[in-house]
């Protein structure tokens, strides 16, 4: 018979005081007899990750930015973990002999992290999706190599795994990743150019962090979606279409050459993706609302809108042009979002700086990871020029 202590998930959440890392934290707080915190991560929030650490009596503690490593050994003074700092402190947290691990950190500044949990076998929540984006294929044979198991949490991949027959793989037509559409779904183009970071940051359905909130505007993060999908689905990119579904009620689906649509629903609330990857392949009892489709009444569907929203075409043509396209795509991506949540650039010159970046880039496909890091600062380079040429001049 197994003890009530070892049948308790042992779990490590990178990028706990995040969106997704804090929906996570509540739900294991939850269920207090089905999980043991290992370790925990953040960037620089010392507070909160602190706090985390205490209440949930974390064995290991990593804050990504050095300079913060002082401030968090004092915040834990007495506590009985081990604390480090910076990308190695990362790496360490992620290598940490857990069941199960969240890679819920932001950016492509999750790949070492991720890898690191990806190379000793772990069965990985897989959240932090500019890492597959970035490094795709050679992340995928690392998991192949490593026998990890990716459990997706994006909502709309999350929902394709529940639902995708691998037995059946043949038979599947194509995956259908549905999209909120954003806040600006309905806005016309010209509008869009005055638009401030807080309309772009305020999601109709979901509540997530800046940088994914900003990437749904655009619809950059649909198309980040769509090549998520390519690698954690092993499916080519002509058989994943985006439809846009404003109520975020179906979350994706897989339809099958019988003719059958396999739906996953549920009210929009993270909680209920990452509750299913948390209990993977149980199940978990959530305070999530519970969908009520007679309140719903209705569920719409239109095709998205490429012109207005030139991201998705973006991400497609990046994903068709080879494996050097889309980690250069990302990465302009995240330097642009942070530029326009600064107030530096508006907001139709996020995608404009991302077309610029991987237009003057020469198509070079990394073999390593190392080279997958070089393409990502190159980009960052050329997109921080960019920026800075369409920054109004300050006297
Ligand atoms: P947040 O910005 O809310 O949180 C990001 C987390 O990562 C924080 O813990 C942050 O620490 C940490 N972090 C930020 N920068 C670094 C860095 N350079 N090195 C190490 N850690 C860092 O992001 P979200 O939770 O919204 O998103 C996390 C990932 O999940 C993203 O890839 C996103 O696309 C994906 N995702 C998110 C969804 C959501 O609902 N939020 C839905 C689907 C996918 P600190 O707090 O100290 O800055
Ligand atoms: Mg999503």
């Amino acid at each position: 018979m197994i003890s009530e202590q070892s049948a308790r998930r042992r779990v490590s959440v990178l990028g706990a005081t995040g969106s997704v890392g804090r929906s996570t934290m509540e739900l294991i707080a939850e269920a207090p007899d089905r999980f043991q915190v290992e370790a925990l991560t953040a960037y620089s929030n010392v507070d909160v990750l602190a706090d985390l650490a205490r209440r949930f009596g974390a064995r290991f503690v990593a804050i990504g930015d050095p300079a913060r490593y002082r401030a968090l050994k004092q915040a834990l003074d007495g506590a009985p973990c081990e604390v480090a700092a910076g990308p190695e402190g990362l790496e360490a947290a992620a290598a940490r002999d857990s069941d199960w691990l969240m890679a819920g950190i932001v950016g492509a500044a999750g790949l070492s992290a991720t890898l690191s949990a990806v190379r000793r076998g772990a069965l990985v929540a897989f959240a932090n999706k500019e890492v597959l984006v970035s490094a795709g294929r050679l992340m995928m044979e690392e998991v192949a190599r490593a026998g990890a198991t990716l459990l997706p949490v994006d909502s709309e991949h999350n929902a394709i795994f529940q639902v995708f027959e691998e037995q059946n793989r043949g038979a599947i037509d194509r995956l259908i990743l549905t999209a909120s559409g954003g806040p600006f779904r309905t806005r016309p183009r010209e509008s869009l150019a005055q638009v401030t970071p807080a309309e772009a940051v305020a999601h109709p359905n979901w509540d997530m962090g800046a940088k994914i909130s900003v990437d749904s505007a655009t619809m950059m993060n649909k198309g980040l979606e769509v090549i998520e999908a390519h690698y954690l689905f092993a499916m080519p990119a002509e058989k994943i279409e985006v439809l846009v579904h404003p109520q975020s009620v179906i979350h994706s689906m897989v339809a099958y050459s019988d003719g059958s649509f396999l739906a996953q629903l549920g009210a929009p609330d993270m909680r209920i993706p990452i509750a299913h990857a948390l209990a993977w392949p149980r199940r978990l009892k959530t305070q999530s609302p519970v969908l009520d489709l007679a309140a719903v009444a209705r569920l719409d569907f239109e095709p998205p809108d490429e012109t207005r929203f030139p991201a998705l075409r973006l991400a497609r043509e990046a994903l068709a042009a080879g494996p050097w396209a889309p980690p250069v795509m990302s990465a302009a991506n995240e330097e642009a979002v942070a530029a326009f949540l600064q107030g530096r650039i508006g907001f139709l010159d996020v995608t404009e700086v991302v077309e610029r970046v991987v237009s003057a880039t020469a198509p070079a496909d990394p073999d390593s990871i190392e080279a997958v890091v070089a393409l990502d600062g190159e980009a960052r380079r050329r997109a921080s020029e960019a920026i800075d040429r369409l920054t109004p001049a300050t006297s």
